[in-house]
């Protein structure tokens, strides 16, 4: 019978490139950095929940052995884990004597893009402003 793997602490999310399972941890440096949803005895992390509920994550040097509370966790990373597709090359710059003139196509582009950022900010959460702005 297998030995079955506690998980890692805190709620696992898509990969929003690949869509594996991961979480995010906080690194000793204050950084957020995704990592495996899935324990692995190959990742060089040490991951754990502190007494605040904060999941964070500490470098495991070669050789180090996590602590009991703690789960040897992957970064999940192109380099490691994730699998999602290359970005696609930035389209070649137009040359030519027309070349600084917007076409049509691209000036709707321009909006659209433009128009999606705007229903981003508008949706991402405000808890930073609202802490500024009870200075
Ligand atoms: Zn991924």
């Amino acid at each position: 019978m297998a030995e079955q793997t506690p998980p890692m602490p805190g709620s696992k999310v898509p990969c929003r490139k690949c869509g594996k399972p991961i979480i995010w941890a906080t690194t000793t440096a204050g950084n957020h950095i995704p990592i495996d949803a899935q324990p692995d005895p190959a990742g060089n992390q040490a991951v754990f929940k502190d007494v605040t509920g904060t999941v964070r994550t500490a470098q495991l040097r070669a050789g180090d052995q996590p602590e009991g509370w703690q789960r040897r966790g992957m970064p999940h990373f192109p380099a490691t884990t994730c699998t999602a597709p290359p970005e696609p090359p930035p389209r070649p710059a137009p040359t030519g004597p027309d070349a600084w003139v917007m076409t049509f196509a691209d000036h709707e582009r321009l909006l659209a893009e433009t128009a999606a950022e705007q229903a981003g900010w508008a949706q991402r959460p405000s808890g930073r402003s609202e802490q500024e702005g009870q200075r």
